[in-house]
């Protein structure tokens, strides 16, 4: 028997829900795989422990959690705190102190859905997009002075390490060399933004060099996103920065059928901390406490806890357990159903415990 020891922070808001829906289906596939055994341990942490302790998190909160091979997240934010107060006191504290440089986001119409754009459905659209999670336009470096003048500057500087910007590269490459396609497409801003972005595309050409089965291509990131619509079909893998990824994925995410659907896996693929997989989803105040919220996105990045585990035969498992609720048509509101976040679990562990693969 394999063990896994697994942290679970809920967090804020639907992130109560859709994380112990997740651990409910986990419980049922390791009880139909039967060959590893989750120790999870749960952690209350979030805007309520804030108000309690004056902390999202316990002082040694990251010092726990190294303690495990992998961290099982929600959501934070709260109607009542800042948001900066949240994400930087609980998830980005984890993603920039575990050094989980790699943020890899796969985007895939699942079966039974529809994407919103005219005649695009399940097969067409099958991506992964790799952002760099580390640096790049949110390193927090800038400032401002002067302020209220009419001499008042603010500047938000962008870093771009050598180190940095190679190990997103080799993360992006060795992805799109494990798939059929192998393409991979580099986007950068390198007409406009002559340092950063030419620096990008120098370290791109370099690694490729090392990938001679993947076949690379530039794009600009303003025409990606008009290609991301275009021409979905002509897109397998893609890299950009943390700035361009971040806008690029919510666009993909919204392209597939739903923000809750939509999966994230937060790696350290050097393994020195535990990586981190949450739904790329927030708390959802507008929902939170009405049964209704999406689990899909939680239950899809379980299966990429499982594959970066060890466990891709309970990975598989788990993504046909998913693909038959969403292809039997049991629907949360925000794909246009009317089932409840309890039915969409029960849906999916029935199809686990009938899967005789
Ligand atoms: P959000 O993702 O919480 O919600 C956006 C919209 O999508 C809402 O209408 C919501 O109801 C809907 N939605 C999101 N997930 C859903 C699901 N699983 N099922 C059904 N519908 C779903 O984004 P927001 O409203 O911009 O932010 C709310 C709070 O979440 C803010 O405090 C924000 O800072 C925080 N946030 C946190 C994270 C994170 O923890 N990783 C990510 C994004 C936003
Ligand atoms: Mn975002």
């Amino acid at each position: 028997m394999r063990h896994h020891r697994i942290a679970a922070i809920g967090g804020d808001g639907i992130g109560q829900e859709v994380i112990p829906a997740g651990l409910d289906v986990l419980r049922a596939l390791q009880e139909r795989c039967g060959d590893f055994a989750l120790e999870v341990e749960e952690f209350p942490w979030g805007s309520d422990f804030y108000r309690e302790t004056g902390r999202m998190m316990p002082e040694d909160g990251l010092e726990t959690l190294k303690r495990f091979d992998a961290i099982y997240f929600g959501a934070v934010g709260d109607p009542h705190l800042p948001d900066d107060l949240t994400l930087w006191g609980l998830r980005l504290n984890i993603c920039q102190n575990f050094d989980q440089y790699a943020n890899i986001r796969p985007t895939r119409v699942l079966p039974g859905l529809q994407s919103p754009l005219r005649g695009v459905g399940p097969g067409d659209i099958d991506w992964v997009i790799v952002r760099e999670n580390s640096e790049g336009e949110y390193a927090g470096h800038g400032g401002r002075a002067h302020r209220g003048q009419d001499i008042e500057v603010a500047t938000e500087t962008s870093i771009f390490t050598r180190v940095g910007v190679e190990r997103i590269m080799r993360t992006a490459f060795r992805i799109a060399a494990s798939r059929p396609r192998k393409l991979l497409t580099v986007v950068t801003k390198s007409n406009a933004q002559r340092h950063g972005m030419v620096f990008w595309d120098e370290v791109a050409a370099q690694v490729a060099k090392d990938f001679p089965e993947v076949r690379m291509e530039k794009e600009l990131v303003d025409a990606m996103a008009a290609r991301f619509v275009r021409k979905p079909g002509s897109i397998d893998t893609v890299v950009a920065t943390n700035l361009h990824a971040d806008i690029l994925s919510d666009l993909a995410g919204a392209l597939t059928g739903s923000l809750g659907i939509a999966p994230t896996a937060n790696l350290d693929p050097e393994r020195r901390f535990p990586s981190m997989f949450e739904p790329i989803h927030g708390s959802a105040f507008d929902i939170t406490g009405k049964g209704v919220a999406n689990p899909v996105a939680t239950f899809w990045t379980a299966c990429m806890m499982l594959d970066h585990l060890g466990e891709a035969a309970a990975s598989a498992r788990l993504m046909r357990g998913i693909e038959a609720a969403t292809a039997g048509g049991v629907l949360t509101p925000d794909l246009g159903g009317s089932a409840s976040t309890k039915d969409v679990t029960e849906a999916v562990i029935a199809a686990i415990r009938g899967d005789n693969q």
